[in-house]
């Protein structure tokens, strides 16, 4: 069976003074021991995040798909790794829409997070639009294909489905449309690495709160979260802990 997973994603949130929150999260975590709990924060926070958390896996939220070179103002796997992040997110829809990223990067950025030693969320997910259109679960199944590594499998690599229209806007799938997804996903990641699709955790994502997190956390394939917003605090975050226990 596979372990849930609860990972925050504090985005171009936070600040050291913040980093306190970390403390009753550790603490939920630690009481939560069939929960795995991850928090992705800013680069410059994951030194301080992991000295006061060591615990708690912490993560960075993009990284380079280079080990190194002439890459002004970029921050490289290796880079997240010595500061002390044990996983990144990559592909994160802000990313795609913001920097133009497509799949091939984040294959690209994942590939070089293994090569670093980090646990990979690899995140997915259509536009309100495509949805409208009916092409939500063709838009999946093609960034599912074009940016998984061959040799994922669930001791580093985790996918998350985060349909775009449901960041930050209190809106979710029903229940069903998550179902779907996530089964058609599940089926896409055996065509591409066969068994060890089982093995790969698929997180939803999208609005998720204390309070719709068990209803979420009990669709089929839903092996967890990864959580924006309610990720920032303890007290909205420790909820989504609980439920995932
Ligand atoms: P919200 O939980 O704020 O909707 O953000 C979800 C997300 O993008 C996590 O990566």
């Amino acid at each position: 069976a596979r372990r849930k997973l609860v990972a925050g994603n504090w985005k171009m949130n936070g600040s050291r003074a913040a980093l306190a929150e970390l403390d009753a999260i550790a603490q939920a975590a630690a009481a939560a021991p069939g929960v795995d709990v991850a928090v992705a924060v800013p680069f410059t926070l994951i030194a301080p995040a992991a000295d006061r958390a060591p615990a708690l896996a912490i993560g960075a939220e993009d990284v380079h798909e280079r080990d190194s070179g002439a890459h002004t103002g970029c921050v490289s796997a290796g880079m997240v790794k010595e500061a002390g992040a044990s996983f990144t997110i990559v592909g994160h829809s802000e990313r795609r829409a913001d920097q133009g990223e497509t799949s091939q990067d984040a294959w690209a950025k994942a590939a070089a997070a293994h090569r670093q030693g980090l646990n990979v969320i690899l995140c997915c997910g259509e536009t309100e639009a495509e949805r409208n259109a009916g092409r939500a679960e063709r838009v999946v199944q093609a960034q599912i294909e074009k940016s998984v590594p061959d040799n994922a499998d669930g001791s580093w690599f985790t996918l998350a489905y985060e349909p775009r229209w449901a960041i930050g806007t209190g809106r979710t799938p029903t229940v069903d449309e998550i179902a779907s997804i996530h089964a058609i996903a599940r089926a896409k990641l055996r065509m591409l690495i066969g068994d060890a699709a089982d093995g790969v955790r698929i997180l939803y994502g999208g609005s998720v709160t204390g309070e719709n997190a068990a209803t979420l956390l009990a669709v089929e394939n839903v092996d967890g979260a990864l959580v924006g917003g309610a990720s920032l605090t303890a007290a909205k975050f420790v909820p989504i802990i609980e439920a995932a226990s």
